[in-house]
C-alpha cells in the first residue's frame, strides 16, 4: 500500500483577532470595530487546511487544559484531523493576539503557552509510519521541530519545512528540509539578502543569485510566496534549477490572515496525494486566494470540492 498520510508537528493557538479601520502606530490606541475568539496557531491551521482538502492527517501537539485547548481540539478533530497524539498540559493554551485593518493586512503577537512545552519525546515515530509528507513551521522549539523533520526523513517521507516565525535554524534542518515554504520576508532574512526578493515577473536572470544562495545552503526544492503576487517554485537547484512562476488567484481579499497556512497545507495534501511541486503550488495559490475572501482561518479554509469548482 503506499503511504498518504500527513503528519504535522507544532503550534495550536487560540486567535484573539480585533478588526479594526486601520492598525495602531506604536503608542497610538484606535478603534476596533469587531473582536472574535477562533482556532488558529500555524500548525494547526496547516492539519485543518489539508485535511478539508483531503488529506489523511495526524497532528502532534500541546494545549492547555482550558476552554481554549477544548475548542482547539473540538475544531481540528471536526476538520476530521487526528488529535489523538496533540497532548494536554498545565501550561496555559497558545494565544495570538491578531489586529486586521480594513485592507486584510494584519499584525499578530503570539504567546507560545502549552505549545512551548511541546518536546522531542512527543515526537513517537509510530506516527511516522504511514507518512507521505511532514509538516513543519518553527511555532514550536527547535529541537522539537528537528526531532520531527528526521523522523520524518527516517520514514522516507517528505519533509516540508514553512521557516516561520522566521528563526535561524541549524544546518541540519535545512538538509533535512525535502521542500523550504517562505514568504518573501522569511527569503530574504534566510538568504540574507539585503536587496530583498525579486518580482515574481522579474527575468529569470534576476532571480539567480536567489537561486544559488538557497542552493548553497544544500536545498533543492523551494517555495517562496509572494502574498497577492503568486508565489515562484524553483525546483532541481543544484541542477542550475528550474523557475516557475504561479500566477495569483485573483479575488477581492477580506482577510489575509492565515492565507499562508491555506497555502502550505494546500501544498501538504496535494504532495501527499502525489502531485508534482508546480502542481501542488498551483493547486494551493487557488485554496489560499478562496481562504482570503472570508474573515478568520480555520473556518475560511475550502474544501477540495470548492477549490476544483473554482481551478481555471
Ligand atoms: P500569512 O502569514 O498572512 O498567512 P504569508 O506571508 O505566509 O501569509 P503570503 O505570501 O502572504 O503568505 O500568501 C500565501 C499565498 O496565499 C500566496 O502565495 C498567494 O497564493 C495567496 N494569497 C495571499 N494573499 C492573496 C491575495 N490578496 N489574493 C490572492 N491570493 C493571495
Amino acid at each position: 500500500m503506499s503511504r498518504s498520510g500527513i503528519v504535522v508537528v507544532g503550534s495550536l493557538n487560540a486567535d484573539l483577532t480585533i478588526y479594526t479601520e486601520r492598525l495602531p502606530q506604536p503608542g497610538e490606541t484606535v478603534h476596533g470595530n469587531g473582536f472574535a475568539v477562533n482556532p488558529g496557531g500555524k500548525s494547526a491551521n496547516q492539519a485543518v487546511a489539508a485535511s478539508k482538502l483531503g488529506g489523511n492527517v495526524t497532528l502532534i501537539g500541546a494545549v492547555g487544559d482550558d476552554a481554549n485547548g477544548t475548542m482547539l481540539l473540538e475544531s481540528t478533530a471536526g476538520a476530521g484531523v487526528d488529535v489523538s497524539r496533540v497532548r494536554r498540559c498545565d501550561t496555559a493554551t497558545g494565544v495570538a493576539v491578531i489586529s486586521v485593518d480594513a485592507r486584510g493586512e494584519n499584525s499578530i503577537i503570539i504567546s507560545a503557552g502549552a505549545n512551548g512545552t511541546l518536546a522531542p519525546a512527543d515526537v513517537d515515530f509510530d506516527a511516522f509510519r504511514d507518512a507521505a509528507v511532514v509538516c513543519l513551521c518553527l511555532e514550536v522549539g527547535i529541537d522539537t521541530v528537528v526531532a520531527a523533520a528526521q523522523a520524518g526523513h527516517d520514514a522516507g517521507a517528505a519533509v516540508l519545512l514553512n521557516l516561520s516565525p522566521y528563526a535561524e535554524v541549524p544546518e541540519l534542518l535545512a538538509g533535512l528540509a525535502d521542500v523550504l515554504l517562505v514568504n518573501a520576508h522569511e527569503a530574504a532574512l534566510f538568504l540574507g539578502s539585503e536587496a530583498g526578493i525579486p518580482d515574481p515577473d522579474a527575468a529569470v536572470e534576476a532571480w539567480e543569485p536567489v537561486r544559488s544562495r538557497f542552493a548553497d545552503r544544500g536545498l533543492q526544492r523551494v517555495l517562496v510566496t509572494l502574498g497577492a503576487q503568486g508565489s515562484v517554485v524553483l525546483d532541481s537547484l543544484a541542477l542550475g534549477g528550474q523557475l516557475t512562476r504561479i500566477a495569483p488567484t485573483q479575488v477581492s481579499a477580506v482577510d489575509t490572515t492565515g492565507a499562508g497556512d491555506a497555502f502550505t497545507g494546500a501544498v501538504a495534501a496535494r504532495l501527499a496525494a502525489g502531485d508534482s511541486l508546480v502542481a501542488a503550488a498551483s493547486f494551493a495559490s487557488v485554496a489560499a486566494a478562496l481562504a482570503a475572501t472570508k474573515k478568520g482561518t480555520q473556518a475560511a479554509y475550502p474544501t477540495l470540492e470548492q477549490v476544483q469548482a473554482a481551478q481555471p
